[in-house]
């Protein structure tokens, strides 16, 4: 079996390779701090938590590098505008995006660099390209990379360079460049820019955005590694560019392998804090979702084609969160001793540990390692129900179950429940003791205002258990 990944670079499905055996290089462009990212980020962040897990699942030692735009036109302007200093205000928002990374069970990268804290590189990295002749500086004094003198410019985009570059983050007053594609590596400072700025050999100013993922990713992980990775509108001219900055910096070969998500789309419509039709994460737990559901509904579809947000896909994620509880529950309550149904169990996890590799395999194919765990969790009812299984048989299918949450990173397998709130827990105590007392009538009663609350109670033979359920 072999790890394949679909290279935008090549566009093609291609045997992954890593350049040091067993150890993989990974850099994932981050987010900008001016705002919390919405739930559209996520499905970038979400996209790349499954590869870097899939690729630790594999056997890789991962190093993953993410960046922070903590300085652009963005949040200087959203700064600006709340009359505070951009380190404070970005600050806000960098460690809400901490934070929604745990509420999504995201696992940390390795180095989180910030770009404020990386502007002598950045410059170190401008300096060269204009000894090598492939900067200028502008009439406006800002720094620009020219493409015509960089004949691979448009190898990731597959651009026609006869066209002009559409959706590029320039001002529409750059005036000051050669050709109207070349692109800003370091812009001068103007009014709009107030206090923000560092002192560089072409005067004062600050770095464009693109400098600063080049800057970092060789910083970290050297002139050539392994795998870079962005939603798709990242493709052009971001990564395009980046691309273009290093291979020219350095002379050596970027990034073996380019993977691009697709977008999250709401109303068939990009989700984006431009077009307004954005849910935060904030917003959604709000409404009364956890970061599991989200969690579920993110990664649940292929990372390369659409996904159409609804607020009914995320209840429907709440349904199979369930089944997947009410599973370890079930095999968690059986108590019998011995090694019953232990050959069985382990067959079938022998077969679904195979499909379940495969779909991943398969360039993250999530539907495939998904529907191998349902048919596990099939045949293990089904074993359950015909036969019974004892605890060994237990042990192995739950270390099974262990295993896919590497991954998955969703199955609760510590306590199978979230913990019953006390208000909670004394409606059920006074529910058993009316039943005790044969008071029927004031038990449903209770069983109703519980269940109104959120919860379920389920009454089995090691006693009654509370489930939480869904509020819509
Ligand atoms: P930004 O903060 O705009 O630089 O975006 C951070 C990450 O989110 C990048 O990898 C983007 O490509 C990605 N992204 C932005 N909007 C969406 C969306 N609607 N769906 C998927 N990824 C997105
Ligand atoms: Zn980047």
């Amino acid at each position: 079996m072999a790890l394949k990944f679909y290279n935008t670079l090549s566009r093609k499905l291609e045997t992954y390779q890593s350049i040091r055996p067993g150890v993989t290089d990974l850099y994932t462009c981050g987010p900008t701090v001016y705002n919390y990212a919405h739930i559209g980020n996520f499905r970038a962040y979400m996209f790349e938590d499954i590869l870097r897990r899939t690729l630790a699942y594999c056997g890789y030692t991962v190093r993953q590098v993410m960046n922070l735009t903590d300085v652009d036109d963005k949040t200087i302007r959203d700064s600006r505008a709340a009359d505070m200093d951009l380190a404070t205000y970005t600050r806000t928002f960098t460690k809400a995006f901490f934070e929604d990374l745990d509420t999504l069970n995201i696992e940390k990268a390795e180095h989180y660099p910030a770009a404020t804290d990386h502007v002598p590189e950045m410059i170190a990295m401008i300096d060269t390209l204009l000894d090598k002749g492939y900067a200028y500086v502008g009439d406006d004094k800002s720094v620009y990379f020219s493409i015509e003198r960089y004949p691979d410019y448009g190898k990731l985009a597959r651009i026609d360079l006869s066209q002009q570059r559409s959706g590029v983050r320039i001002k529409a007053d750059e005036y000051g460049k050669e050709s109207v594609a070349d692109f800003a590596l370091w812009k001068h400072w103007d009014d709009d820019d107030g206090d923000v700025y560092w002192d560089s050999p072409w005067g004062r100013g600050r770095p464009g955005w693109h400098i600063e993922c080049s800057a970092m990713s060789v910083k970290y992980l050297g002139n050539h590694f392994d795998i870079h990775t962005g939603g798709v509108d990242n493709l052009f001219p971001h990564h395009e560019d980046e691309i273009a900055q290093c291979e020219a910096a350095t002379g050596e070969k970027f990034v073996n392998y380019w993977l691009h998500c697709a977008h999250l789309l709401v109303n068939n419509e990009k989700m984006s804090k431009s077009a307004g039709n954005f849910y935060t994460l904030r917003d959604l737990i709000k409404k009364g979702f956890d970061g599991r559901e989200i969690r579920w509904l993110l990664m649940s579809a292929h990372y390369r084609q659409h996904l159409n947000f609804t607020l009914e896909g995320l209840s429907a994620a709440r349904s199979v969160l369930r089944r997947i509880d009410d599973f370890v529950v079930r095999l968690k309550e059986l108590s019998a001793e011995g090694d019953a149904g232990l050959d069985l169990a382990t067959d079938v996890v022998e077969v679904s540990r195979l499909a379940f590799r495969k779909g991943l395999e398969d360039d993250l194919n999530m539907s495939a390692a998904i529907a191998a765990y349902f048919d596990f969790m099939h045949r293990v009812n089904k074993a359950v129900d015909e036969a019974g299984l004892g605890g060994n048989a237990i042990d192995l299918l739950l270390n099974f179950c262990r295993e896919v949450d590497r991954v998955f990173g969703v199955i609760h397998l510590g306590s199978a429940e979230p913990s019953v709130p006390a208000a909670i827990q004394a409606l059920a105590d006074e529910r058993l003791a009316a039943r005790r007392l044969r008071d029927f009538d004031r038990a449903d009663s209770l069983r109703d205002d519980i269940h109104a609350a959120g919860w379920r109670i389920d009454d089995t033979p090691k006693g009654t258990r509370l489930v939480r359920v869904s509020r819509s």
